[in-house]
């Protein structure tokens, strides 16, 4: 396999594979978003490839699934499969890939408990929710017309769950490949999202924990089982710190593999610092979510943006809130909350 380096290298088409690293292979399969693609990761294992993340459900993502799977170097045998975080993306064809293969299922507990609640919500199809949600944020007629249509959207891109998955946590070692690999979660992006990194340092799979380009989505929404997600976020990147080797190729779902995670860890804490300081700088006065939306920049966001910006702002409204920064009341009778500085 040729070993390609930095962020230079060629991506690969939907459902190819390049050598991406030492026994490493990288695929993409399809997103119906601006953010087109998911990287997927296919790691040798003695007796055939364990899989990293699978992919949004959809008709031509199972063929790509598919046709991958009988063209695979050496052998079409996959050993296992992790499945980082409960997102549509990355679990979507869990349950169909899992029943395709016949592979073990990796997963932590809090990602599979996030992913069976959003499931039993898709089966009712209950919305009857996200009008009081959204309007606590003081979102728009305008934005609230657009909720229903993201959710449905969103839901579309979920397969079934997983049925037989083995639950695993930080500080677990999977042996993969004659190698230990070792497990390391954070919240705030989703509740228990998981990272692996190959033991030799050399290798760091990283989800949606850290990408290159794009700062994750660190959120409160309808269905979010953390209060404080941004809390939990920047104690997770500043654990992270100490746990990533300088060394690691970092192998993300989105954009192309990089080097010097602990740089992008970096930049990413001192973003949300920035958009902190922007808030307080804007709350001398009383203010909604959807007015603090725009401070941060996301006025113009429309559509599944749109409820991202007003969700993000609402996770680091809430961290102001916790750390006694910032006080909150809800307008009676709409329940529209307004902030200020404390
Ligand atoms: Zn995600």
């Amino acid at each position: 396999m040729n070993k390609q380096q930095g962020s230079y290298m060629k991506a690969p088409g939907f459902g190819e594979v390049l050598a991406v690293s030492d026994g490493v292979l990288w695929t993409r399969f399809k997103i119906p978003s601006k953010l087109d693609h998911i990287n997927i990761y296919l790691i040798r294992d003695v007796d055939g490839w364990f899989v990293i993340d699978t992919g949004p459900a959809s008709d031509e993502n199972r063929e790509l699934w598919r046709n991958l799977l009988a063209n695979l170097p050496e052998t079409s045998t996959i050993t296992g499969i992790l499945v980082t975080h409960s997102h549509p993306d990355h679990i979507g064809l869990a349950g169909w890939l899992q029943d395709y293969c016949q592979a073990p299922l990796y997963i932590s507990a809090q990602e599979m408990a996030q992913a069976k609640l959003e499931n039993q919500y898709r089966s009712a199809k209950d919305y009857s929710g996200l009008p009081a949600f959204y309007s606590q944020l003081a979102a728009s007629a305008e934005d609230m017309q657009s909720l229903e249509s993201v959710w449905e959207y969103v839901d579309k891109m979920f397969g079934p769950l997983p049925t037989d998955v083995t639950i695993v946590q930080s500080g677990d070692t999977l042996e993969i490949g004659g190698e230990d690999w070792q497990l390391w979660s954070s919240s705030g992006h989703s509740i228990e999202h998981l990272c692996l990194q190959k033991a030799s340092g050399e290798i760091l799979i990283a989800g949606d924990q850290i990408i290159a380009h794009i700062t994750p989505y660190v959120g409160i929404n309808y269905l979010s089982q953390e209060a404080d997600p941004l809390a939990g976020w920047l104690a997770g990147l500043t654990d992270m710190l100490a746990w990533i080797n300088p060394k690691a190729q970092i192998l993300p779902a989105h954009n192309k593999p990089f080097y010097h995670g602990e740089n992008r860890v970096r930049e990413v804490l001192q973003h949300h610092q920035t958009s902190l300081e922007k808030l307080r700088g804007s709350l001398e006065q009383w203010r909604t979510v959807n007015e603090l939306a725009s401070v941060l920049g996301w006025a113009k966001k429309q559509g599944f943006a749109r409820c991202m910006a007003l969700e993000e702002t609402f996770a680091h409204i809430t961290y102001l809130v916790n750390t006694g920064e910032v006080i909150c009341k809800a307008d009676e009778p709409s329940g529209v909350l307004h902030y200020q500085l404390a």
